[in-house]
């Protein structure tokens, strides 16, 4: 139980895959607010890795169409690369969060190193978009105990995710994509998807496009609404803690666990 929050275990979840879960139901119970946890009648859905000028328009039209908001989190070099994007993202009325400078596992770095590399990502995200960042994804989903203190000094609000599509897999298809995310799908929950194949297999995007359409469709039926992260009313940390000492009166909240989450 002590594992489950323990954020600096996820070492051996370092794989080729674009996003990694240490744990996840472990991590849904005791920590809902990293997971992502919300509002019951609310589902927050993130897409990762962007901006990307050949995919990521394709995903503000449809989520234009269907008049639904999401959080982009979004790469520091790839908004210096196309600032006219994630400022269109924004103006769209989406949310930008931070995934990191690079598409890389922060457990490579050193506290100085991971702090100048996020807070180089908000600044980019802030001047391209005219929104300073709230939230924070680690790539891979795998938070450092440096990341974490980082994130804090940058008021960054870590978050994960519930459930995701496995859409960054050459063999993954919409019917796969939609599939896998409402295997899991709950009121409260957030998604993970991607709208780059950035550090996907090429053309991945295409198969999450497809299902994204009949995902909302799915919320609807079920009376759920679809929006970012700031709309998700997630619990706060106080809230939390309380619930893991309560069902481990002798869990340790790590320095950096704590600080980092506020
Ligand atoms: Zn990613």
């Amino acid at each position: 139980m002590k594992a489950a929050v323990s954020l600096a275990l996820a070492a051996a979840a370092v794989h080729a895959a674009p996003a990694a879960a240490f744990l996840p139901p472990l991590r849904n119970q005791f920590l809902p607010r990293l997971a992502g946890i919300g509002d019951p009648g609310h589902v927050a859905l993130t897409f990762d890795d962007g901006p990307n000028p050949l995919s990521t328009p394709h995903f503000l039209r449809l989520l234009d169409a269907q008049q639904t908001r999401a959080t982009f989190f979004v790469l520091g070099s790839q908004v210096a690369r196309a600032p006219g994007l994630a400022r269109e993202i924004a103006d769209a009325g989406h949310e930008l969060g931070v995934h990191g400078w690079e598409h890389r596992c922060l457990l490579r770095y050193g506290p100085r190193r991971v702090h100048d590399d996020l807070a180089r990502a908000c600044e980019v995200i802030e001047q391209a978009s005219g929104h300073r960042p709230q939230w924070i994804r680690a790539p891979y989903g795998v938070f450092s105990t440096s990341a974490l203190m980082a994130a804090h000094r940058l008021q960054l609000e870590p978050v994960l995710w519930t459930c995701w599509g496995f859409d960054w897999t050459a063999q993954a298809t919409g019917p796969s994509v939609l599939r896998t995310v409402l295997k899991d799908l709950r009121g409260g929950g957030t998604v993970l998807l991607h709208d780059s194949d950035h550090a996907a297999s090429v053309g991945s995007w295409r198969s999450t496009l497809a299902a994204l359409g009949p995902l909302l469709e799915v919320c609807a039926r079920r009376g759920l609404r679809v929006g970012p992260l700031a709309d998700h009313a997630v619990r706060p940390v106080s809230v939390m803690v309380a619930q893991a000492r309560r069902l481990d009166p002798g869990v340790q909240v790590g320095r950096g666990f704590h600080a980092g989450l506020r």
